[in-house]
């Protein structure tokens, strides 16, 4: 059936881009749980829900079906219907995502939901809060870090190529904001989860990591 892989981390500490590739190097289903904060984010902006609205906030997260369908990068993801791959990674639903996200209401049904898919093992979810809230009994857990200075550069580069030119201290700022919010929320903030192996990526190549990854769910 396959295990539970939980890889959680602070902002662009490479999580998608190595969860992908270990899922498939084992034929395992792929979860982005930051995309299902960020789908619910995107939809609050287009029907102008402020974010400290909790109960209108509330009712978006009950009315909303948030899918995915697997692609040749990853995932496209779905609210409705309706594909958002690309909306849910603009900068105002990024500068928003972490007020959503420190929701009960948002956190709770998000959670229910990832669980429900990770429910038969062969799965690696990414996000913050895996290992410590949505899967505490994951076999594989893994905490990724990087130098905030690496993790900018290497959003500076993503841009780069999708035609985006955010300076790079704005980037850092952004990151740095971002974790505070994240890691400083009171429901399952961004922590290491106690049985979790730490993997500091910032002189690491991609291949470097994901090789790391599979030797804890081969051992
Ligand atoms: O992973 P990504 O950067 O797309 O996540 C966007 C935001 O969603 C995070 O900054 C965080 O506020 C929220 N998130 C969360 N719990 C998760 C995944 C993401 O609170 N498991």
């Amino acid at each position: 059936n396959g295990l539970q892989v939980a890889i959680d981390g602070p902002a662009s500490a490479g999580k998608s881009t190595v969860a992908k590739r270990v899922a498939k190097q084992f034929h395992y289903i792929y979860c982005d749980t930051g995309a299902m904060y960020r789908a619910i984010t995107l939809q609050a902006i287009r029907q102008g829900v402020s974010f400290d609205d909790v109960d209108e906030i509330g009712k978006i997260v009950h009315a909303s079906k948030i899918t995915f369908e697997p692609s040749d990068d990853g995932q496209k993801v779905f609210i409705d219907g309706k594909e958002i791959t690309e909306a849910i990674r603009q900068e105002d639903v990024t500068n928003s995502v972490s007020a959503v996200a420190a929701i009960g209401e948002v956190r709770k049904q998000l959670s229910a939901q990832q669980q429900e898919i990770a429910k038969d093992g062969g799965i690696v979810m990414d996000g913050r809060d895996i290992g410590t809230a949505v899967l505490p009994d994951a076999e594989v857990k893994i905490f990724l870090i990087a130098s905030v200075a690496e993790r900018a550069q290497r959003r500076y580069k993503e841009n780069i190529q999708k035609g985006i030119n955010t300076p790079l201290d704005e980037l850092q700022l952004e990151i740095e904001a971002r974790d505070y919010k994240d890691s400083h929320r009171k429901i399952s903030p961004l922590t290491k989860a106690k049985d979790a192996v730490e993997i500091d990526t910032t002189s690491l190549s991609i291949d470097q990591v994901v090789s790391k990854i599979a030797d804890v769910i081969n051992k």
